[in-house]
């Protein structure tokens, strides 16, 4: 060859180097690729999902009948869509409870079973209450507790000392009360309690002392073990094995409930919108495979996603570049004004990076990183995945709305169509910039931005 002809063939190449690198974000093309999404996303259709998780089914507690109708419906709604689906029996123990107050005409009361509670018989037990304070030393308990079911009230110690203490007393049962307004979750930390645990509130908890001022009072408590939950995993390899890349993207929403919640927003929405991306993923070009997890037994400790990341093979995982996890995506609790993309180490990964782009493209700020566990994510981040959750929060405050995990996370109170489409929109638009095979090596795509205009996007928040 001779020297000039090389000589030109360097300068091509410099010039096409440069090209690349310094090109600007094409806003033309970002708007193509996005609106093979956003014109596609219909919240109404996602509405329709949580109708049914939240209303038609209700409450959906790891281990009931309920969060299996979930999970079967869920299965239904991949599998209409032509995915392979299968769901994935996660052993759990949980234990759930009723607490039925027999002096005062069977009347039941509202209970949350503490974590690391005992549990009965399906007879359950029948014992008289007998008030014991704080319950927070030995003395606090009389010796009538022997037999009975102890009556404690919150404040000033732990609850699994509490508990252990009237275990020691010889109680059957112990019921705590709230010392505030709203509903108690209690867990008893390393303490596994041999006799039922509950929580009630402060005001079924005043009702009590007062009926035992005039009388014994008779309760009986059915504490239910529940040993197995569901996760539905439906999975999407590519059509053309030949051009795919073996990596793995996972999309991962729980679509089981705290008891007594309807769960439309915590997680009826994030449930149903990956089934609305997975409906619209299904006709797009996309390289990597993609498995869709709707996890099981989330609220009892994130039990369903861990099972399921332990259950990949290492091969699985060093194939794995991301998971994305939404989590409580649609509130209408209007100060929640943020989606808070929760890495669990508050660092940017590929998954808050492609959000946070997305969001910009869409002219929205409000895609924030921020450091953040408590939902499916974390296993996925323990197992060295890149992860991370969306979800709807006050910013500064963190503040999650006030039906959280209460009855009142209904379709009605708490769920915003126009933010159920947002999230779908800027999501899916991640997503889908993840996995199309149009732009394989996402750091050259010209539809993601440089660094540096991102960089005003990524202020780190609390570590909570
Ligand atoms: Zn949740």
């Amino acid at each position: 060859m001779r020297k000039s002809k090389v000589l030109i063939l360097v300068l091509a190449l410099i010039l096409m180097v440069t090209s690349i690198v310094f090109a600007a974000p094409n806003e033309n093309a970002a708007g193509a690729f996005d609106r093979r999404i956003t014109a596609r996303v219909d919240g109404e259709r996602a509405l329709e999902h949580i109708r049914v998780l939240s209303e038609d089914i209700g409450p959906r507690v790891a281990g009931t009948e309920e969060e299996w109708m979930a999970a079967n419906y869920i299965k239904d709604q991949f599998e209409k869509l032509g995915y392979p689906t299968e769901i994935q029996e996660v052993p759990i123990s949980n234990v759930r409870s009723n607490l039925i107050i027999t002096t005062l005409g069977n009347m039941e009361l509202r209970v949350n079973t503490a974590t690391g509670s005992g549990y009965t018989d399906s007879d359950g037990i029948t014992a008289e209450i007998i008030p014991a304070g704080l319950g927070n030393s030995p003395e606090d308990f009389p010796a009538e507790v022997e037999g009975n079911i102890a009556l404690v009230q919150r404040g000033d110690a732990p609850f699994a000392q509490k508990a252990e203490n009237a275990v020691n007393a010889g109680a059957v049962g112990v019921i705590i009360y709230n010392n505030a307004a709203g509903s108690i979750n209690p867990t008893l930390g390393t303490y596994s309690s041999p006799v039922p645990v509950v929580a009630i509130t402060l005001a079924d908890g005043s009702l009590l002392i007062d009926e035992l001022q005039e009388q014994e009072v008779v309760a009986t408590i059915k504490a239910e073990h529940l040993t197995k939950s569901w996760n539905v995993v439906a999975t999407s390899t590519p059509k053309n094995q030949k051009k795919a890349t073996d990596q793995i993207v996972h999309v991962s929403a729980h679509y089981d409930s705290v008891p007594f919640a309807p769960g439309a927003n915590d997680n009826g929405s994030g449930t149903a919108m990956m089934l609305e991306l997975a409906r619209i993923l299904k006709g797009q070009n996309i390289d990597k495979e993609v498995r869709f997890l709707a996890a099981g037994a989330e609220e009892i400790g994130l039990v369903g996603s861990r099972y399921y990341v332990n259950q990949l093979t290492e091969d699985e995982i060093n194939r794995s570049l991301a998971n994305f996890n939404m989590d409580m995506i649609a509130t209408s609790w209007e100060p929640a004004s943020y989606m808070y993309i929760n890495t669990v180490d508050g660092q940017p990964n590929i998954v808050s990076e492609s959000a946070v782009a997305a969001g910009a493209r869409h002219g929205n700020d409000t895609y924030y990183l921020n450091a953040g566990g408590s939902s499916d994510h974390v296993p996925f981040h323990q197992a060295g995945i890149a992860a991370a959750n969306f979800i709807r929060r006050e910013p500064d405050t963190g503040r999650l709305e006030p039906w959280y995990h209460t009855p009142a996370d209904t379709i009605e109170n708490n769920i915003s169509l126009e933010r159920l489409q947002e999230a779908g929109e800027i999501i899916g638009s991640a997503l889908f910039d993840v996995l199309r095979k149009d732009t394989p090596n996402l750091e050259k795509s010209r539809i993601r931005m440089s660094d540096e205009a991102l960089a005003p996007f990524f202020i780190k928040g609390d570590q909570q």
